[in-house]
């Protein structure tokens, strides 16, 4: 903007100017919506569980319960705890502002590693799921990528993989090379993603619907990371899926 500040010589010139202004505004008008959004969302998001624990505990004082119904409402406050704490770090991970970190090399780490590591957390998972995991690694020579970034990429698309799989069904990660840069596909046969709602899975607190019928929990904040720290390294991800078959996250470094 500041370049283009400059006395416009004709008449033309003046509303090219007050043209892109007037983008600009718009641009940032948007940008300001989306943040309000973000912030009414979050608060939703942890008020619900506050007045639900709350309502849970105030049940609890009123008469004298048996020990089964004690320990069966502190469980479920616990969980709506624990379920707030994850919102809460997901939210820091968001609201950070870590520019130059991106460009820190020193942070970068050898990618089969990284992928090794992050399977080896889902281990209790998977065997949960009866998910049988497969990682195909071909000319992939001591590829390195962002530590932190891409840590927060991959584990977040691996977790969901498994938490919308069939149970015995098998997960598929495929490393491979493309002009000289590691591309990752992780493809799951699960419950899949709806064509319409493919363009929203990435926005904060987007959840398809009745996946609490289904039990799948989450925060919608998964694929909001995945698509900050692909942002800050310049990573492209794809998505493609088919309803009750599976879908396949493409992660080009
Ligand atoms: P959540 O905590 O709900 O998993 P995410 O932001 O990680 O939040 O994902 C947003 C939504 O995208 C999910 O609620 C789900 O509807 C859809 N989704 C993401 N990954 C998959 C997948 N591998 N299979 C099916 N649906 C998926």
């Amino acid at each position: 903007l500041k370049k283009r500040v400059q006395l416009p010589e004709n008449k033309d010139e003046l509303y090219d100017l007050s043209m892109s202004i007037n983008g600009l505004l718009d641009r940032i008008e948007s940008a300001i919506q989306r943040e309000r959004q973000f912030t009414s969302d979050a608060s939703h998001e942890l008020r619900t569980p506050i007045s639900s624990i709350r309502g849970t505990l105030e049940v609890l004082i009123r008469k004298e319960r048996t020990r089964e119904d004690y320990e069966d409402k502190i469980n479920y406050s616990l969980g709506e705890i624990d379920r707030m704490s994850i919102i809460i770090e997901q939210l820091l991970f968001l609201a950070r502002n870590d520019e130059g970190h991106s460009i820190d090399n020193s942070r970068e780490t050898e990618i089969v590693s990284l992928i090794d590591q992050v399977i080896n957390e889902y281990t209790a998972k998977l065997k949960k799921k009866n998910i049988q995991l497969v990682f195909n690694a071909k000319e992939v020579n001591n590829f390195q990528i962002h530590a932190y970034y891409g840590y927060a990429i991959l584990n977040n698309v691996l977790e969901n993989a498994i938490k919308y799989a069939y149970s015995g069904s098998t997960l598929i990660i495929d490393l491979k090379k493309k002009n000289s840069k590691p591309v990752v596909k992780i493809i799951d046969e699960g419950i899949g993603i709806k064509e319409e709602d493919i363009p929203k899975i990435f926005n904060p607190f987007f959840r398809s619907e009745g996946l609490e019928h289904k039990h799948i929990k989450g925060t919608g904040l998964g694929l909001s990371i995945v698509q900050k720290a692909a942002q800050a390294i310049g990573a492209k991800i794809e998505v493609s899926s088919i309803k009750n078959r599976g879908t396949t996250f493409t992660i080009h470094f």
